[in-house]
């Protein structure tokens, strides 16, 4: 593992494989005796390994890039080494209380209100889906009882990512009752619209229960009005969930607290370590003020005998809030990376990627080749070559087939571009400007 991190750069980002390579090399059947770990070790290198797509590479900069950190992987082997279940307060109690301690360290951090509740599930998409699953508990409890409900209507940008979507699909919300409200030249919901929306559906005699404002959507990183959103959610009691997932951690530094401005009146919030805090795949935190409402969601007339404890105050058991019963101790890789970077340096690797991000767009705009294709509040850079959608996609395949870096695209106002996520604690400048001048070559 360490040689493997020391050496990354030695790595193609993406493999040049074809699909079913690897299942063509491997037996069709499990092995009948043991092997020797060597053997075993030495596949995982020749077969495994020049298959992967490198996502701890410096210079992956596809998607959202995010970084295994030394110490979230020092977490990560020790909670497989003890393989504790904490499901029960007493099947972990101190894994059930770092949970809370560090989601309360977080959340101090973020500047959010001491209410918040908070949890961690694997993904964003787990943890938007239990909050959608809240806010149906609270506008429609009879869901719980007859799986039945009036159509019930949640709102979210037209850039809101698709999780919140299957989120809604999943707690039975249905696609014709999810408004994908327009948002603004930068790609910002627009509340005019949410609340004309919100009223159409009234006159129709549907109940709206939910919205959704993201912070950093996925293809641009927009921020959407939270104040404005947070204003009309309370104004017609709708619950707000905010997915922060990626953009989230952004509000740890003083000069971007803003963007949570209103989230004190949110009833649920989202946001991914596992994305821009350092923290191996996978750890998504849900905070809530109502972990009351999401407990009576998912409660059963009566808890079978197995999982019967002792009541206690202070003794919380995670697994009341969630669907899952087991729960992984994630915990652990969280506390670890908190502690080894500390909040200032944390901010400090925040404040880089950012600033990497501005050079990015310096030389974007000093060679009229490219142009950006959106604002860059964060670590995000969308942007394209002044050409058709095929020559961006053309672009765009030329670099990543070199192996030496990886970016992903997306389309916006209908024109197909270019994205160079940033977010990789190994990045560093002069990988930026290599890259940069990768691209510039490649045109
Ligand atoms: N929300 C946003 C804004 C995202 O960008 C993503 C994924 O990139 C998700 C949610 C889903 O995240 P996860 O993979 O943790 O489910």
């Amino acid at each position: 593992m360490a040689d493997y991190l020391r050496d990354l750069r030695d790595y193609p980002v993406l493999p040049q494989v074809e699909p079913g390579a690897l299942i063509d090399r491997l037996p069709a059947h499990g092995p009948e005796q043991p092997e020797t770990m060597q053997n075993i070790l030495a596949d995982f290198r020749e077969l495994i390994v020049p298959g992967l797509t490198h996502w701890n590479h410096p210079r992956f900069h596809a998607y959202f890039s995010i970084s295994a950190s030394g110490p979230g992987i020092l977490g990560e082997m020790l909670a497989s080494a003890l393989n504790v279940q904490h499901m029960l307060w007493k099947s972990g109690p101190a894994a059930t209380e770092l949970e809370q301690v560090t989601l309360g360290w977080l959340r101090d951090w973020l500047g959010l209100p001491s209410e918040f509740f908070g949890i961690i599930h694997d993904t964003a998409s787990t943890a938007s889906m239990h909050a959608v699953l809240a806010a149906r508990e609270l506008a429609a409890p009879e869901a719980r009882l007859t799986g039945n409900h009036p159509p019930l209507i949640l709102y979210e940008s037209e850039h809101t990512h698709s999780s919140v979507d299957k989120g809604a699909l999943c707690v039975g919300i249905g696609r014709e009752n999810i408004r994908h409200v327009a948002a603004d030249g930068e790609f910002r919901m627009l509340p005019s619209e949410l609340e004309a929306a919100i009223k159409n559906d009234l006159a129709h005699g549907r109940k709206p229960f939910c919205v959704v404002a993201t912070l950093g959507t996925t293809s641009s990183s927009s921020v959407d009005p939270l104040k404005d959103i947070a204003a009309i959610a309370k104004r017609y009691g709708l619950w707000l969930h905010i997915d922060a997932a990626y953009g989230g951690p952004a509000a740890l530094l003083e000069e971007h607290r803003h963007i949570l401005d209103g989230s004190a009146d949110a009833d649920s919030m989202v946001i991914n370590p596992h994305k821009w805090l350092f923290v191996p795949v996978d750890l998504s935190v849900l905070y809530t003020r109502r972990p009351e409402i999401l407990r009576r969601a998912l409660s059963l007339d009566e808890t079978p005998a197995y999982l019967v404890t002792a009541e206690h105050d202070r003794a919380v058991n995670l697994s009341e809030y969630a669907l899952p019963l087991g729960r992984r101790f994630r915990s652990l890789k969280l506390w670890f990376v908190m502690r080894y970077y500390g909040r200032e340096g944390i901010q400090r690797i925040l404040r880089e990627h950012m600033r990497f991000a501005q050079l990015l767009v310096e030389e974007i705009r000093n060679d009229s080749r490219f142009e950006l294709s959106a604002p860059v509040p964060f670590s995000l850079v969308c942007f394209r070559y002044r050409g058709s959608d095929d020559e961006n996609r053309a672009l765009l395949d030329r670099i990543n087939t070199t192996g030496r870096a990886f970016l992903s695209g997306t389309v916006l106002n209908g024109k197909f571009l270019l994205r160079f996520a940033i977010g990789n604690v190994a990045t560093t400048e002069a990988d930026i400007r290599e890259t940069w001048q990768l691209i510039q070559s490649l045109v």
